[in-house]
Parts: structure tokens; C-alpha cells; sequence
């Protein structure tokens, strides 16, 4: 493999969903994307003490797709009686309820489906100026239908809406793993925006031919505050009985580098590989073929 055939390689890989949460054992073995905007470090690191709103019952579906505030609670629970987003921008069939899903489980697994923007959310638009997409079930920016709504609804206005601002800082939608928290199991597959699925489908179709593009990082990648930096590998010499260390992984989980030698046995930074067999390691199995042993 030359090295042009590893960039692209790099680029075909799906994220891992593991290392977003933490929980990926298999470090540079892994066949999925460990991209630095999933890395579960920017939480420590983050710049802002915030974190996204994570409790259910606070906005409609509609609402948390396009993650926008939502006024929903001050409404009554029928659809007959909608937030001011679905009221305005619903159009005619909408369904306004209150949802279980939270904003930061909808973030996240909007996030995760966005390796081609680099994992960013998008951009913020004035609820006026959002442009219908492919595929996008709340495509009509119409008014629900009057017959479906309660006897002298009340709530915002279109302008109070634009003025109203964004439900997200906009620190959270350039790096959003750093003011997230794994989302509840079971929430994870339910709060896909179908857009999202679609236009990524789409882009996958794109970028079949031209795969350098699709994981492109953002313009704000370089003038982002810098990426927290691990300790330098220091390479274990050769080893009598093991050969020479072939490669390195770092694991931020318990912030220490693992070397595998040619033996196969692996250790962790300031180990001798004679201990190496005794030690719990992350990269499994590997660690007990011990040509000593
Ligand atoms: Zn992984
Ligand atoms: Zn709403
Ligand atoms: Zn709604």
C-alpha cells in the first residue's frame, strides 16, 4: 500500500460509534472512522460550560429534528393545539406533539451521519429563510390548516420566531461532541431527521467516484482552538524475545500509548514486555500470544 492508497482507504471508513462513546477497544485496528471531532476528550477540554438540554418532554419531534426551540409545552398535548414552529412552518398534515427524545440525543445521531461535513451540525437559518430539501417531510413552509387547529390559538409570531434565535450556541454546532453526552440506547435510531438519511444517501452516491472529497474537514477545522494533543510515543527498544515494537496506539480512555511488538504481545507506555502477560489491556486477546509462554 503506497500512501495514496491509504488516505483513500481512510476515507471509505464508516465513524465508530464506540469511540464517539468512549468504548472502542481496538484503538488503530479499528475498522471504523476515529475521527478527532468524535473524540470523547473534547468533553474535558471543551471551551464553554455547557451542555446540550438532555430531558425528554421538553419539544415536538418536528421541533428536535431541525433542532429548533420549541414552544410546545406552553400548548396543550393535542395537535390540535401546536408550537409556534409547527404553526407557522408545519404545513398542512403536521402532528405536533411533545416528544420523549431529548436535543442531545437528536444532536448526536445527526451529528454521527455527518462524517462528510466533518461531524458538525448545520448551520443555523432563520426558521424564515430554511430552505425545503429533498425528501424533507416538513418540506411545505405553509401554515397548518385553520380546521385543524384550536379555537384561538395563540403563540409566537413568524418575526418573534426569526428573532427568537437558535436553539443550539453556535459552539455546539462547530464542535458538537464536545457539549454531548451518549445518547439512551433506544433513542438512537429514532431521532434520524429523514433528510438527514437521505441527503447522506445521496452523498455516499456522490462520492462513490470521487471518495477524497466526502470526508473533507470544514473550513473552521485549522481556526478552531487546537485539538487536545496526547503525550508523545516513546518507542520501546527491541526486545530480546519479542522483536521490534511495530505499532502504536494511543487510548484516550485511560490516556496511555499500547505497543505491539513483532511477537504480537502488546504493552502499555512504561511497561517492560516481560509484565505485559499480568496486565488487563485494552487491545484483548493479542497481549497473551507470548512466544515465552
Ligand atoms: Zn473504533
Ligand atoms: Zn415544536
Ligand atoms: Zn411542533
Amino acid at each position: 500500500m503506497d500512501s495514496k492508497d491509504i488516505a483513500t482507504y481512510r476515507v471509505h471508513k464508516p465513524p465508530c460509534k464506540r469511540f464517539a462513546t468512549g468504548t472502542c477497544p481496538f484503538g488503530e485496528l479499528c475498522g471504523g472512522e476515529h475521527h478527532p471531532y468524535l473524540s470523547p476528550s473534547l468533553v474535558q477540554n471543551r471551551e464553554h460550560d455547557y451542555y446540550v438540554d438532555n430531558t425528554p418532554r421538553v419539544a415536538c419531534l418536528r421541533c428536535l429534528q431541525l433542532l429548533r426551540k420549541c414552544d410546545k409545552k406552553d400548548h396543550g398535548p393535542g395537535s390540535d393545539d401546536p408550537c409556534s414552529m409547527c404553526r407557522h412552518y408545519g404545513g398542512e398534515n403536521c402532528e405536533c406533539v411533545i416528544s420523549e427524545v431529548t436535543y442531545n440525543d437528536t444532536a448526536w445521531r445527526i451529528m454521527m451521519v455527518r462524517g462528510g461535513a466533518g461531524y458538525v451540525l448545520p448551520a443555523y437559518l432563520l426558521p424564515s429563510e430554511r430552505e425545503p430539501r429533498k425528501g424533507d417531510r416538513a418540506k411545505p413552509l405553509v401554515l397548518m390548516l385553520t380546521e385543524k387547529l384550536v379555537l384561538g390559538w395563540r403563540g409566537q409570531t413568524k418575526q418573534q420566531l426569526d428573532e427568537d434565535g437558535d436553539a443550539l450556541p453556535d459552539y455546539v454546532r462547530k464542535l458538537p461532541r464536545a457539549y454531548l453526552v451518549p445518547p439512551r440506547p433506544n433513542n438512537a435510531d429514532r431521532t434520524m431527521p429523514e433528510w438527514v438519511e437521505e441527503s447522506n444517501k445521496n452523498k455516499r452516491k456522490l462520492n462513490d467516484g470521487r471518495a477524497s472529497s466526502s470526508y473533507a474537514l470544514p473550513a473552521t477545522y485549522t481556526t478552531m482552538a487546537p485539538f487536545p494533543t496526547h503525550p508523545p510515543c516513546l518507542r520501546p527498544p527491541r526486545d530480546l524475545n519479542n522483536g521490534e515494537v511495530v505499532a502504536s496506539t494511543y487510548y484516550w480512555e485511560i490516556g496511555s500509548w499500547e505497543h505491539r511488538y513483532e511477537s504480537g504481545i502488546i504493552t502499555r507506555q512504561g511497561q517492560s514486555s516481560e509484565r505485559a502477560r499480568h496486565l488487563p489491556l485494552l487491545s484483548g486477546d493479542m497481549s497473551l500470544i507470548d512466544k515465552q509462554g
